[in-house]
């Protein structure tokens, strides 16, 4: 079989956010502490692969900068030119809580080019399926503005060349990240041939976006579904959700490839998200995704880390992750989960049900493959 691909560098721990608290960036009355997109969350988690054994059973692909044709095909000249302008001063805000700082243009060109050289190798057959742990994120980036602390579309560069370069005719991409993935959704919202899936705590991030009426339109009608779960849904809710919604509209639709805008901010701990996943709630949305991209896609997938914010949980809910995908199970047993699965919420409860009932009548209109 063929191996797992990571893609890690260095140079994505370098790009600076700022000082903030909260979701907030410091001000006159916020003391400023460290920005909640710290690197140290992704940091640990390279650590934690390292430690557990688990960049020996990986294939390390390096990244490269994206191009600047590839920016294009979403991104907008002046937006480009913008993040360009700050990076090469001292940097600042590039639309809403999208700080650049000194240099990150460079590095969200590596991120962006992380997350395409990842797909160039699942796509050349090099690697079965890969995980691109990047920074700065991309899920929230639209084509004329930075938002969420993204500043490049990632997940949709990956689907706009896997369609353009690679000739591929059908992509799906599944965002579980807590907020909504509002970059990915307006960047496809009227294309048959890409599938977006979003599932996220109701009203987060941001809070006018992510409804269950959004679904698709003009010749894309049909082909984005939002689930909108109710703050405090859990493992059950999650499986339901997956077993449901998102894998019968994969099965529907048959992409040749499987995007996952992987953010672990839906973590029971996550000081931003209100949900209460654990390790094993990754660890099974992971094996049902593989399972239908066996079916589909010859295995396919490309996960790209979005956002995910406790320092102490992210490491171990990304190595669950990494280890459904390689196949390879390391000697670490999570040390919290014991814990979290002591505590309540973790079941199916009526009203998360329901939501989901809703975005089940969606499934017959996703487009057939
Ligand atoms: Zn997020």
């Amino acid at each position: 079989m063929l191996p797992t691909g990571l893609v890690a560098h260095e140079r994505y721990f370098w790009h600076d956010p700022g000082r903030g608290a909260g979701f907030s960036t410091s001000s006159i009355y916020v003391q400023p502490d460290r920005h909640p997109e710290d690197p140290d969350t992704k940091r640990r988690l390279l650590a934690l692969l390292e430690v557990a054994g688990q960049l020996e059973h990986l294939t390390r692909i390096a990244p490269r900068p994206a191009t600047m044709d590839e920016l294009l095909s979403f991104h907008t000249p002046g937006y480009i030119e913008r993040v360009k302008t700050l990076s090469a001063g001292v940097g600042g805000e590039a639309g809403d809580s999208a700080t650049v700082g000194h240099g990150s243009y460079e590095i969200a060109l590596l991120s962006a080019g992380g997350c395409l050289a990842a797909s160039e190798a699942v796509l050349g057959g090099q690697v079965r399926n890969a995980y691109a742990l990047v920074r700065p994120p991309g899920h929230h980036a639209e084509a004329d503005t930075g938002r969420g602390y993204c500043l490049f579309g990632n997940a949709v560069l990956v689907v706009k060349q896997a369609r353009l370069r690679h000739g591929l005719a059908r992509v799906a991409v599944v965002d579980w990240d807590v907020h909504h993935g509002n970059g990915t959704e307006s960047a496809f919202i009227d294309d048959p041939s890409v599938l977006t899936i979003s599932v996220h705590q109701d009203q987060n991030y941001p809070v006018d976006a992510g409804s269950l009426a959004v679904n698709g339109t003009g010749a894309g009608l049909g082909a984005n579904i939002n689930i909108p779960l109710p703050a405090g849904s859990g493992h059950g809710a999650y499986l339901d959700t997956f077993d449901r919604v998102v894998l019968p509209a994969l099965r529907r639709f048959r992409p040749e490839l499987i995007v996952i805008a992987c953010g672990l901010d839906a973590s029971i701990i996550d000081p931003i998200g209100r949900m209460l996943c654990t390790s094993d709630t990754y660890r099974e949305l992971t094996r049902r995704v593989m399972a239908v991209a066996d079916e589909v896609c010859h295995g396919r997938i490309v996960a790209t880390h979005e956002g995910g914010y406790s320092n102490a949980y992210v490491p171990f809910c990304g190595l669950a992750v990494i280890e459904e995908l390689s196949g390879h199970r390391s000697p670490v047993v999570d040390p919290y989960l014991e814990e979290f699965r002591l505590m309540a919420g973790h079941d199916l409860l009526p009203h998360q049900a329901a939501v989901i009932d809703q975005a089940a009548a969606l499934v017959p209109r996703v487009p057939a493959g």
